[in-house]
């Protein structure tokens, strides 16, 4: 999906507000969705990602390496193929295909390294540890951080405050971001609710520990959530906000997904699913929230017929 209205640093484009009657009847409070799936590469990585790449490029850097098969991976390749720079994806060999096809064609330099991401993430640090190329972390930077919070800039002149905030939880770059955007635009005091499925629920292990753990294995099928342990900047937010964790299952992550194709018509991974669901199924921690703002971060790993097959799955259930 290409389209490009030269917003910002002119990579990623200024994403609309979306909402359904239908959703929002079902949720019985309304649901607006900042719809980052249709960021160029699929996700809102393509923000913070485009603004690392762009400030480093005008200091003269034009190597880059990213050990990412998911949508990070997706939005350094789209970025360096527009910055004219070069970018180096190492992935472990997990990764399928077509995800390497779709690297290799934005120009990305593709490598296969181990069988596990920590293991293409080994090599490609000891790459940039003998090269000029600075390394793309797909979610602890403050330079992602800062390209994120774009997102509510815009949605700050898109509609008036709303009663809460939900975003998913990987790493945690997404929300850092989204908090920093928050602050910079009087939205310092509408609750945050933090998402993630069982399984990938490393937000929530800070949270219960209180500090950044390592939860030792994902076993959930949002796998774009598979960090093992969050940022600490990610948990640092928690002394500064009011950041409700709430863990949702992988199936209702595939609800969500099913009822972002059937209402709003595009396709997510349940790495967004599982935010939609957390709105339209509804959750103590919303509270009475009347107006909640999604972020529909989107996500590249899903496809017609995986979506398909979770409708049927659903249906016979
Ligand atoms: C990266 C990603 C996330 C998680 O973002 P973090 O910054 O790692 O917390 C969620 N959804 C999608 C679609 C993503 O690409």
């Amino acid at each position: 999906m290409m389209m490009h209205d030269g917003s910002g640093n002119g990579l990623y484009i200024q994403t609309p507000i979306a909402e359904s009657q239908p959703l929002n009847a079902r949720a019985g409070r309304r649901v607006l969705f900042k719809m980052e799936c249709h960021q160029p590469s699929g996700s809102f990585k393509m923000r913070g990602v485009s603004h690392l790449m762009s400030t480093h490029k005008e200091a003269g850097v034009t190597q880059f390496i990213s050990s990412s098969g998911g949508n990070a991976g997706l939005a350094v390749a789209h970025c360096a193929a527009r910055l004219g720079v070069s970018a180096t994806v190492f992935v472990p060999d997990t990764t399928s295909l077509h995800v390497r096809g779709l690297l290799a064609g934005l120009g990305a330099d593709v490598r296969v390294a181990g069988s596990v991401w920590n293991e293409a993430d080994a090599a490609a640090r000891a790459l940039r540890a003998s090269s000029d190329a600075i390394y793309v972390s797909p979610f602890d930077d403050p330079l992602l951080w800062e390209g994120h919070s774009t997102m509510i800039d815009e949605a700050a002149v898109q509609m008036d405050r709303p009663d809460a905030v939900i975003v998913s939880v990987g790493g945690g770059g997404m929300m850092c971001g989204v908090l920093q955007g928050m602050h910079r635009n009087g939205w310092a005091d509408v609750p945050v609710v933090a998402v993630e499925t069982d399984g990938a629920a490393s937000f929530a292990a800070a949270v219960a520990a209180g500090r950044p753990v390592s939860i030792g294995a994902i076993t959930s099928i949002a796998k774009t959530l598979g960090s093992l342990q969050v940022a600490d900047a990610a948990f640092e937010w928690t002394k500064r906000h009011d950041i409700r964790s709430a863990v949702l299952s992988d199936r209702q992550a595939i609800q969500g997904c099913l009822a972002f194709a059937d209402d709003l018509h595009v396709l997510v991974e349940p790495a967004c699913g599982v935010s939609v669901a957390l709105a339209e199924q509804g959750h103590p921690a919303l509270g009475d929230a009347g107006t909640v703002l999604v972020i529909a971060c989107g996500g590249s790993a899903v496809s017609a017929r995986q979506t398909g097959e979770w409708a049927l799955a659903e249906a016979t259930a």
